[in-house]
């Protein structure tokens, strides 16, 4: 099940989309809804996933992906309701790149649809390079939790980003985890973490990020991190 909307079109939608109107249809919606319902079911709803990274799962009997089998990684559950493919993709784009605040929220709303059942006490945006955030004018992924923070009413902790990393694209497991060794730190200010958290990001990629987040989080005292994203890469790689 695909959109077939352009990114030109979505674009224009965003931008025009009036509330009590669809933000992908332009249909009329019922009250406080940023969507329609035939919009809703269309979206690519990540329906069958591996329970600690998200990543799409081929067998219905599967609980976790040949990855997470192989070596259990630090985040124990990840929470992405969505495959990061069509409207989705755009309605990231139109967040992240042009940092539309109609997108960024349409997407928390989206998220709220699928509230993890075990939220922890407390989120962690997965925190960006001052260099970076600056580039981009805003950490989307600090943006998401803070609006989640003030929904859910849970606690929102802070982390810094110390390492610029260069692009993991072409880099394989391993490199990528080495690569972001020594990246994240938790805020000095931040004391007597809570036992059970969860990061927030706008896409989980491979999960390498998050788990080396997640794995400094376990390093300062924190027993359970879990993560909770508005989409998932599929890898169609277990
Ligand atoms: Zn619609
Ligand atoms: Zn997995």
């Amino acid at each position: 099940m695909r959109l077939s909307i352009t990114w030109p079109r979505m674009h224009q939608m965003l931008r025009g989309a009036l509330p009590g109107y669809c933000a992908f249809c332009l249909a009329r919606t019922v009250a406080g809804q940023g969507w329609c319902h035939a919009c809703f079911v269309e979206m690519p709803w990540n329906i069958k996933s591996c329970r600690h990274c998200a990543n799409p799962l081929h067998e219905r009997t599967q609980a976790l992906c040949g990855h997470c089998l192989r070596k259990p990684p630090p985040i124990r559950h990840t929470q992405a309701a969505f495959l990061y493919q069509a409207a989705i993709t755009e309605l990231i784009h139109d967040f992240k790149f042009n940092a539309s605040p109609r997108a960024g929220m349409l997407l928390v709303e989206l998220m709220l649809t699928t509230v993890p059942r075990q939220p922890g006490a407390a989120l962690l945006a997965v925190p960006m390079h001052p260099v970076r955030a600056r580039e981009r004018g805003f950490n989307q992924a600090q943006w998401l939790a803070e609006q989640l923070a003030r929904r859910t009413g849970l606690p929102l902790l802070q982390a810094e980003c110390h390492k610029l990393v260069a692009s993991q694209r072409t880099l394989n497991r391993q490199e990528r985890a080495a690569n972001l060794r020594g990246t994240f730190r938790m805020a000095s200010k931040t004391r007597a973490l809570p036992a059970h958290i969860m990061l927030v990001d706008d896409v989980v990629t491979t999960g390498a990020t998050g788990n080396a987040l997640a794995e400094v989080a376990i390093d300062a005292g924190v027993e359970r991190v879990d993560m909770w994203a508005a989409a998932r890469t599929p890898l169609g790689d277990n």
